[in-house]
């Protein structure tokens, strides 16, 4: 199977009835941007800027932020780059920033961290828009906030880079020729208040990791919950569903971030629900993108309709046993 996922490298991301499928990779080192045309993919969905700050000795200055980034553009070329600002506090602690006393943390996955920390400590937040932004000069630049949990963090957020923007236009800097603004869908109360959000955003980026943690108050790291949840639950797949559709109503652009889509058959769950962008892990391309060329789209959405207004409790069952009569 290995032969046929190399050969699998050039053929495009299209379902056997004609529907593309943007197959894009996770990344957050500089080597990372080599997987790009190691597996195939679209671009990168998912760069995540805090690799740097969790391997560094020292905060990185905003010029080696900033070569980093651009070596990523390059390396990208012509394929889209979504930069995520940095995701950090909670259990990804840096030793070298400073913490108050106070800052104890019980649940360091619902605290202080991404964009909270990042809106608080805004020098931090600046020298990374201010990097993004000269690294992007030339080019279109996608950014996206991390934890969003209400619309003003986010509205905050692109205020702040808009602002290094503006900075750096009187300073006769080359800026990049757009910014596109995207927030990640991880925090459950943003699905309640999307309506107020999507008329502002680019794009909308769902983090399954942490929203199925989130959804379920189950630790996404805990070994004894790893198998207790289900990605494919009812739960989650009614819950996705109804990010999708806001999402279509509002025409903006979706896809799925976490490790939820680069499961084979999570991934036509996430389709059959109307996903047609998903981030994945470089090895799991391949074996997605085999996926999807066997599958029918049209045919699996309206399944997946069906069993969504029924209620389903067996949806992997289900899922599995769709795609062994198809020998997918
Ligand atoms: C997620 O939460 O699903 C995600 C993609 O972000 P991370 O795994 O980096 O928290
Ligand atoms: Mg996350």
């Amino acid at each position: 199977r290995r032969a046929e996922f190399a050969a699998m490298r050039d053929l495009p991301s299209v379902t056997a009835d004609g529907q593309r499928v943007e197959l894009m990779v996770n990344a957050g080192l500089r080597e990372d941007a080599q997987a790009l045309d190691l597996v195939g993919a679209d671009g990168i969905g998912l760069f995540r800027t805090e690799f740097q700050f969790l391997v560094s000795a020292t905060l990185p200055q905003r010029e080696k932020q900033q070569r980093l980034y651009k070596d990523v553009l390059d390396a990208a070329g012509d394929r889209p780059v979504i930069f995520r600002t940095v995701d950090i506090g909670g259990d990804k602690a840096l030793p070298y920033m400073q913490r108050d006393d106070d800052e104890h943390e019980d649940n360091p996955a619902m605290g202080w961290r991404a964009l909270r920390l990042a809106l608080d400590r805004d020098g931090l937040m600046k020298a990374q828009a201010r990097a993004l932004l000269e690294a992007g000069a030339g080019k279109v630049l996608n950014i996206m906030f991390p934890m969003v949990s209400e619309p003003w963090e986010y509205e905050e957020a692109r205020a702040l880079v808009e602002g290094q923007r503006e900075w750096l236009i009187g300073q006769r800097k080359k800026m990049p020729i757009a910014v596109r603004y995207g927030a990640m869908l991880e925090v459950p109360a943003l699905a309640e208040v999307l309506d107020l959000l999507l008329p502002r955003l680019d794009f909308l980026s769902i983090g399954t990791n942490d929203l199925t943690q989130f959804l379920f108050a189950a630790d996404r790291a805990h070994p004894k919950l790893a198998e207790r949840y289900d990605w494919l639950s009812i739960a989650i797949l009614r819950f996705l569903d109804r990010v999708v559709r806001a999402c279509a109503a509002h025409q903006v652009p979706v896809g799925v971030c976490g490790e939820m889509g680069g499961r084979t058959l999570e991934a036509m769950a996430l389709i059959a629900l109307g996903i047609r962008r998903l981030s994945i892990t470089p090895a799991s391309v391949g074996p997605v993108k085999a996926m999807i060329r066997m599958i029918d789209a049209a045919e699996l959405q309206a399944l997946m309709r069906q069993w969504l207004d029924e209620g389903a409790a067996d949806m992997r069952a289900r899922l599995s046993h769709w795609a062994k009569e198809r020998n997918i």
